[in-house]
């Protein structure tokens, strides 16, 4: 019986794990490796605002697993793999042998390099534990000092707003989410969130965090310090690849995967945040650490382990945030120098469009709109939709960058929903994961 090993438990892992089953029914052994119970962390802003139980955190319960015929290390580490006697180490020495692997395992919080920011009472913001020991912390009318403002910051704003406590945001760069929009769409957001009392610090350079009596201190080179109650640290995120060191895989920013998200070592797979992997509209290798590159690339791997050749085509990067009711998104190459812009702003009502072609296709696309009103999450999917599909836009470039305000009628004259709604990631009609079980009453 072939024995596939899966190391990670969380979007890639389990999707990879999900899809072998939907098509094998149970005739290979599964061994999962994951460090922590299988969650999802991007439900966790949900779950600090209260919106949701620890309990619906969960993407797998034991008898989630034992129905999909998983034998389980949960808790254990993988620290070393050897591809060539093709066996995983786990923490405790266990050692695992492999038909094929799939290498999950995400990426991990980075914090600054400065005194006082590796302090146990100093957070990050990345994992179910850590989420528990912030919403431990905040009371109302504490202070919080949020030190990033790029997209893992934004996605837990309106947790620490809902639970009454006051706003704090230094970011080191000139602008707020410096990753995902651009200067002008920075201005708008930043504007927004002033008005509605969110203190912000852009160009802050931070030097220290020290303790001041049970709060913290943040010291910068410039201005004023700030003291707050809790500290958070949402100064970006890295592949989690030590344990990959010296085994010959091919590592750029990630493991680098062909379109069937195998490595260099052909029995040996990666998927998700860790995995560098075709950027859909760049055509180029990218690390795209979001939750729907880590779904579909845990999909098309399942897929592939399970010995069906499916081909990916490659990830689309979108970075989609609403704070305090304002939509915040980017598709493709939003940032792209080369290509030629289309854009409009009304500031009176924080609506700003921009458009990036190449020839006539869009390729990429920003947004920024107030979530209520009834355009802005219109817009939202149809440019995600004109990006994601490639479509030539003929006449219809002419008319959007004369109207970036009217997606709408491009959208559909272009039969864009046509040409996206027989794409499924595996080629085939897709198959809900809740009907997929190879044990019954178990
Ligand atoms: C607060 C927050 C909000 C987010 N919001 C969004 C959002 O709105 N939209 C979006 O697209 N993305 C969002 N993300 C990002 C998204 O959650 C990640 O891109 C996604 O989880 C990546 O999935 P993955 O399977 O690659 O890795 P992960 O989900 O991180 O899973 C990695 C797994 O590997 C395990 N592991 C790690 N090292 C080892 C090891 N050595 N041995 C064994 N197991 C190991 C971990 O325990 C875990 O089970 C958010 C993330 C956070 C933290």
């Amino acid at each position: 019986m072939v024995r596939h090993v899966i190391v990670g438990g969380g979007t890639a892992g389990m999707n990879a794990i999900t899809t072998i089953r939907q098509y094998d029914k149970g005739a290979s052994e599964i061994v999962l490796v994951a460090s922590e119970r299988p969650y999802a962390r991007m439900v966790l802003p949900y779950y600090l605002k209260g919106d949701i139980s620890e309990a619906h955190v969960y993407t797998a319960t034991p008898a989630r697993l034992r129905a999909l015929d998983v034998q389980t290390y949960i808790g254990r580490r993988a620290v070393g793999l050897d591809p060539q006697a093709g066996t995983v180490t786990l923490d405790d020495g266990t050692q695992l042998a492999y038909d094929d692997l799939l290498i999950a395992t995400g990426s991990s919080p980075v914090r600054p390099p400065v005194p006082g920011a590796d302090a146990a009472d100093v957070y990050s913001f990345w994992t179910l534990e850590q989420a528990q020991a912030v919403l431990h912390r905040l009371r109302p009318g504490c202070h919080v000092a949020m030190v990033g403002a790029g997209f893992i910051a934004f996605t837990i704003l309106n947790a620490i707003l809902a639970r009454q406590a006051r706003l704090t945001v230094v970011e080191i760069a000139p602008q707020v989410l410096p990753r995902m929009i651009d200067a002008q769409g920075a201005k708008l957001v930043e504007e927004w969130l002033r008005q509605r009392g969110v203190h912000l610090r852009t160009g802050a350079n931070l030097t220290a965090i020290e303790p001041a009596d049970g709060r913290k201190r943040l010291r910068f080179q410039e201005g004023e310090d700030v003291v707050a109650d809790v500290v958070i640290l949402a100064t970006g995120i890295r592949p989690n690849l030590e344990w990959l060191e010296g085994t010959g895989l091919a590592i750029n920013r990630g493991v680098l995967v062909d379109e069937h998200l195998r490595s260099n070592v052909p029995n040996v797979y990666a998927a998700g945040d860790i995995a560098e992997g075709r950027d859909l509209v760049r055509g180029e290798a990218a690390v795209h650490a979001i939750e729907p590159t880590a779904m579909e690339h845990g999909r098309v791997v399942g897929a592939n382990m399970a010995g069906q050749p499916v081909a990916y085509r490659g990830s689309l990067l979108m970075n989609i945030v609403e704070v305090l009711d304002l939509e915040i998104a980017s598709f493709g190459a939003w940032d792209d120098p080369q290509a030629e812009v289309s854009q409009a702003l009304v500031p009176e009502r924080f609506a700003y469009r921009k458009l990036l072609w190449r020839g006539d296709r869009l390729v990429g696309a920003m947004l920024i709109g107030p979530s209520r009103e009834v355009w802005t999450s219109n817009d939202l999917g149809m440019l995600k939709g004109l990006v994601q599909s490639g479509i030539r836009l003929g006449a219809w470039k002419s008319y959007l960058h004369h109207h970036p305000f009217d997606v709408k009628r491009a959208f559909i004259a272009a039969g864009t929903t046509a040409r996206l709604l027989p794409q499924t990631v595996l080629g085939s009609p897709s198959v809900p994961a809740a009907a997929v079980a190879v044990r019954r009453g178990v």
